[in-house]
């Protein structure tokens, strides 16, 4: 993992020291099935059960540097999988901070929080992981200071916009085939800044529950 670090950085993937640290820190063969665990340090996704993957490193620390998470902040995971992303962004909030995962898959969120937990996030309460829609986001908790979504949609979820704090950043793939990604500050409750960046391919966020998709 270090030769594959020091590559993100060289190649400018990686720059803010946080993060470099966090992506130490958080192991990725942590995240991955067993079987897997040798893989764990390439720059590709990797299946993680479900017709899912873990997304690929470049593409997390791309995202990741987008979004700018600082110490303290409440942050909504959108489409946790494996919890990768949600433990390397519950090391950069540190414990005053807090992450709420959400996945549409029960076993994949049972996955995800068990994976979170080598690291003592849910014990601690850094982390807190739902099994819902996360197009919907979790009104109950918002606003949130930072949303990341770790799949591809056609347009924005509206409820997502609406939970993201004035002066917050949301980080979401957009677009059919392959995707942009989109950094998206929000500048006041109606005015949004937009920020597109082609040429990546994320698995499909899907609308409602397995098995109830009509709601
Ligand atoms: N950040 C994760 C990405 C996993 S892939 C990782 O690196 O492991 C994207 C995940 O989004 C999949 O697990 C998929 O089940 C989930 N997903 C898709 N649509 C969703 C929705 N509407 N709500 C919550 N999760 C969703």
């Amino acid at each position: 993992m270090q030769d594959l670090i020091q590559q993100l950085i060289n190649d400018n993937y990686l720059k803010t020291p946080e993060i470099i640290q966090a992506f130490k820190k958080i192991k990725r063969q942590d995240f991955v099935p067993s079987e897997l665990e040798m893989e764990s340090t390439g720059n590709y996704p990797l299946p993680i059960g479900y017709g899912q993957t873990i997304s690929q490193p470049l593409t997390i620390a791309f995202m990741m540097e987008l979004l700018a998470l600082e110490r303290g902040w409440k942050v909504l995971d959108v489409g946790s999988g494996s919890g990768y992303t949600t433990a390397l962004f519950c090391e950069i909030v540190g414990k005053e901070g807090k992450v709420f995962a959400i996945e549409r898959i029960d076993e994949l969120r049972k996955f995800g929080e068990d994976n979170v937990r080598k690291y003592n996030f849910v014990e601690e309460g850094r982390a807190v992981f739902i099994t819902g829609d996360g197009t919907k986001g979790i009104k109950k908790e918002a606003p949130f200071n930072a949303i990341h979504v770790g799949a591809a949609a056609v347009d924005v979820p509206e409820a997502l916009l609406d939970q993201l704090s004035i002066g917050g950043r949301m980080v979401i793939p957009l677009g059919y085939q392959t995707q942009e990604i989109t950094l998206i500050e929000k500048i006041t409750s109606k005015r949004f800044k937009e920020k597109r960046f082609p040429g990546f391919t994320f698995v499909p966020l899907i609308k409602g529950l397995p098995g109830k998709n009509k709601i």
